[in-house]
């Protein structure tokens, strides 16, 4: 029969140190809730003794009604020479309200001697008498062993001696702390592995830190030495580099043959929803989902070398080492000039495009276009205006005849001196043009705010596209003041985003080829969906705004 591990979280507690990351206490409910849908076994909630916002939170986290996972106060053992009864944080802890307690103790003898200033015989006593206080009192008690395995190497009489007086007082697990991440995956298979066979009625658990990338790592090693308690933070935040990613943790506990066919997991939790737990989370976080995290990132399953794209077409597991929708991912496949005939294949499959017409034609497009910095690596939205452009019978739904930037300095003579930046777009739709003024105080809104102005005349729509994020890269800063630009740019429409780019030693040239890609495929994407469609406006929506003073419109083609 399979071994059961259970999981415990331990986000809101020690990823919360993480540096970066803020959790209000409605961020922490919010938390609690998604690791409970989860199934998650242990939510170790906060510190209730160290501040007042852990503490409304376990008054709070009382009335979510959890129904998977067990509540964890987290907090450390009697102060030296103090009486439990007397110690105010075991009161702090006790009155948190939550089935489990976890105490975290000294099992490093120079720590109890340099740090905690106290002898190693009454360390032994407060690790006794906290236990015994929570246990008496109907609390499951989890003992954290900080510096488990440092203290083991320097003394592991000491480390017994410790582990002895926590059983004694009825301790139901002892969790090894890698607190300095420093240990490598064989010494803490071995370490383990004797104080299991010392110990084997002893449940253990295992809490990693990254500090040497190998917090996984050694929390798997510790599964196979005996360990059935995994500690760990989603997406891997924590103090330093993070603690161990539960994440990709459990990826490989859930897929990996070596895993799953020895252990199990509670079967609230399922693979399919890791990727949405490490987003979920990692919004709540407000910090963005490393692109490269394992299992769950956005280039977990990309793939970019012509070779590699050719061969996952053929056969996924030749680059995959597992199907990406086992994790609820799914595979991304870039087009740059590394690509071959399948990545342009597949990511205009995926868009619903055919290509096979002028396949040719559109990779030589492609090819050309990188040689001179414009990546269609992360720009869907150029990539498929690309395709499109390449279609026969293409024709632009509009037509930018010409467009003219000033920046004016005003008050220069004053402190509060500021920009005008105004931008005049003329274009013309069939037959029709026209021509838009508009202002701003930088020069790439006043161009978006003329542009977006102009073609609303002839499409309505476009007011309902918004520009989500603009970046600019540097492809030649040894050029500096004459640097080749590269705009990136975001537009969104709902719950779509698409991507566009432009590139030039102009950087509102480069803004202008971006913008103007993402607005004619916003119209074709939206005239055949519930929106008016271009040819529709022509007879009926160049109505003219007499009351904007910016606007000079002419339909004769003529301005
Ligand atoms: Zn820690």
């Amino acid at each position: 029969m399979n071994k059961k591990l259970f999981l415990y979280d331990t986000t809101l507690r020690d990823g919360a140190q993480y540096k970066g990351i803020s959790f209000s206490l409605q961020d922490k409910l919010k938390i609690t809730k998604l690791l409970d849908d989860f199934g998650m076994d242990y939510i170790e909630g906060g510190w209730p003794g160290s501040n007042p916002k852990d503490e409304a939170y376990f008054k709070h986290a009382q009335y979510l009604g959890l129904k998977h996972s067990k509540l964890v106060a987290f907090g450390a053992t009697r102060k030296p020479n103090t009486a439990t009864g007397k110690d105010p944080q075991l009161a702090s802890l006790l009155n948190a309200q939550t089935p489990v307690v976890a105490l975290v103790s000294k099992f490093w003898q120079y720590h109890v001697k340099t740090v905690l200033r106290t002898e190693t015989s009454e360390n032994l006593k407060m690790i006794y008498d906290s236990v015994d206080f929570f246990k008496s009192r109907g609390r499951e008690v989890i003992l954290d062993a900080e510096h488990f395995f440092d203290g083991f190497k320097d003394n592991s009489d000491y480390s017994f001696q410790c582990l002895k007086a926590a059983i004694k007082a009825g301790v139901d697990n002892v969790t090894l702390c890698d607190t300095n991440g420093g240990t490598m995956p064989d010494e803490i298979a071995t370490i383990v592995a004797q104080v299991k066979s010392k110990y084997p009625q002893l449940s253990l658990g295992i809490h990693c830190h990254n500090d040497c990338e190998l917090a996984v790592a050694n929390s798997l090693a510790s599964v196979n030495a005996g360990v059935t308690l995994l500690q760990g933070t989603v997406n891997g935040y924590g103090e330093r580099c993070g603690n161990a990613n539960l994440i990709s943790l459990l990826g490989s506990l859930l897929l990996k043959p070596s895993f799953n066919q020895n252990f199990s997991l509670n079967p609230k939790i399922q693979a399919s929803q890791l990727t949405t737990l490490s987003q979920k989370v990692a919004n709540v976080a407000n910090m963005p989902l490393k692109n490269d995290a394992a299992y769950v990132g956005n280039h977990a399953f990309s793939h970019k070398g012509g070779i590699h794209v050719a061969a996952i077409a053929k056969a996924s597991q030749t680059y995959e080492h597992i199907d990406p929708a086992l994790v609820g991912n799914q595979r991304d496949i870039s087009i740059s000039e590394l690509s071959g005939k399948s990545n342009v294949l597949l990511q205009a499959e995926k868009l619903g495009l055919d290509v096979s017409q002028n396949f040719s034609q559109v990779l030589s497009s492609i090819k050309s276009l990188e040689q001179n910095g414009l990546t269609l690596e992360n720009a869907e939205g150029s990539f498929e205006m690309l395709v499109r452009k390449h279609e026969e019978g293409f024709a632009p739904l509009f037509t930018v005849e010409n467009i003219q930037i000033t920046v004016t300095n005003l008050k220069r003579s004053s402190e509060l001196d500021t920009e005008l930046c105004t931008a005049s777009v003329k274009l013309s739709v069939k037959n029709k043009t026209t021509h838009m003024v508009e202002e701003a105080t930088g020069p790439v809104d006043a161009l978006n705010r003329a542009l977006k102005k102009a073609l609303s005349n002839f499409f309505p729509q476009v007011e309902q596209m918004l520009l989500t994020d603009y970046k600019v890269s540097i492809l030649d800063p040894e050029n500096a003041s004459a640097a080749t630009t590269r705009v990136w740019l975001q537009s969104g429409y709902g719950d779509e985003r698409w991507a566009t780019i432009g590139c030039s030693d102009n950087i509102l040239k480069a803004s202008t080829q971006a913008l103007i890609d993402s607005y004619q495929l916003f119209l074709i994407k939206f005239q055949n969906n519930g929106m008016t469609s271009a040819s529709d406006t022509d007879s009926q929506h160049i109505n003219l705004d007499t009351n904007n003073s910016h606007q000079e419109v002419q339909n004769n083609g003529n301005l």
